[in-house]
């Protein structure tokens, strides 16, 4: 089969690999389709954490977001059959230890991220998942099952974020991740979404997608339009998915006193900030990593129409161009949401 490998940082190969066979407890998947992340180009460039500072190895092939149907199962799988459309989590935690037993198995501390370190992605024409972090995907197509990883971020943000019914939340930065946390607070029941971009394109959908105020962050005052957008109370919850640090600045600014901050960004820079705004407003700041114990539900939303990610996917590339993917995924720009690769297509 064919695979993409990263053996040294900066240069992805696609090469010809045994076809892998599932352990007992495994499902081997046809990927249909696996989508690029931001974590997969910091992953290229060796600036991801697990390698910097982790000590994590390469060679590793990346994709931790992925929709394929199952063609083998290990001998102790028992909630999986050749045929079945599934998709996986990316965390996989050791399922002993506190933080496992405590629904974060994120934060396990012998956790692996498929396709991110420790273990291989989908990027692949067959992968292999462990059937406890397998997920039904029966009644998505396989692209929707590519995007339950990102859609499960966005709804763990609103989960760490507190959102809750009649909440007022800005959603800073519109990329995917973006993109969907707007739909992910609808659904939790937020009454006001306000969405920040730099790019009209994107403002545009998440209008569509049910921003009821978009703010261009390049030409208009964020602080005033909050003012206005919430009658003056502020933002409850701030889910900051930008990654920039001035975003996390105005996060501060319009967040009402007793709000919390949802932070999804991939941040590469230290803290400069007014941390006394956290004291006077006590603000909660809550880190959100991956995704852990929401991805039923969260599939369910996409089964309903709740969180729609056909609009976020953008390009679609067969697996053998990889690298005009990639290129495309650096390049970005305002019409680029999700690309996703299609392993099929080799
Ligand atoms: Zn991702
Ligand atoms: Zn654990």
């Amino acid at each position: 089969m064919k695979a993409l490998r990263l053996r040294q940082f900066g240069r992805l190969l696609l090469e010809d690999m045994p076809p892998p066979e599932p352990a007992p407890d495994e499902v081997l998947v046809k990927v249909l389709a696996a989508g690029i992340c931001g974590t997969d180009l910091k992953l290229l460039h060796g600036h991801h954490g697990a390698y910097t500072e982790g000590g994590a190895e390469l060679p590793i092939t990346p994709g931790h977001e992925w929709g394929g149907v199952v063609v083998a199962v290990g001998e102790a799988v028992t909630r999986f059959a050749p045929g079945d459309l599934v998709t996986g989590e990316t965390g996989l935690g050791c399922l002993r230890c506190e933080y496992c037993l405590t629904g974060r198995h994120n934060l396990c501390p012998s956790v692996v991220e498929t396709g991110i370190f420790g273990r291989d992605g989908a990027m692949r024409e067959l992968h292999l998942h462990p059937e406890v972090f397998t997920h039904s995907a029966a009644g998505l197509t396989a692209e929707q099952a590519a995007l339950v990883e990102p859609a499960s971020v966005a709804v763990h943000a609103c989960r760490r974020g507190r959102v809750s019914l009649g909440d007022n939340v800005a959603v800073l930065g519109c990329g995917p991740i973006g993109l969907l946390a707007v739909q992910a607070a609808r659904a939790f029941g937020a009454r006001r979404v306000l969405a920040t971009s730099r790019s009209r394109p994107k403002l545009d959908l998440a209008s569509e997608l049910g921003a009821g105020s978009v703010v261009k962050v390049t030409d208009e005052d964020l602080s005033a339009a909050a003012q206005d957008f919430t009658s003056g109370e502020g933002f409850d919850t701030v889910i900051e998915c930008s990654g920039s640090p001035q975003a996390l600045e105005q996060a501060l600014e319009i967040a009402r006193p007793g709000g919390t901050l949802a932070l999804v960004g991939g941040y590469e820079g230290p803290l400069q900030h007014r941390l006394i705004d956290i004291v006077g407003k006590e603000l909660d700041l809550a880190g959100c990593r991956g995704s852990p114990h929401v991805w039923p539900e969260t599939i369910d939303l996409l089964r309903h129409g709740q969180i729609k990610v056909e609009p976020v996917i953008s390009h679609r590339f067969a697996l053998r161009d990889y690298e005009k993917a990639f290129e495309l995924a650096e390049r970005g720009g305002p019409d680029v949401l999700k690309i996703l690769l299609l392993p099929q297509e080799v």
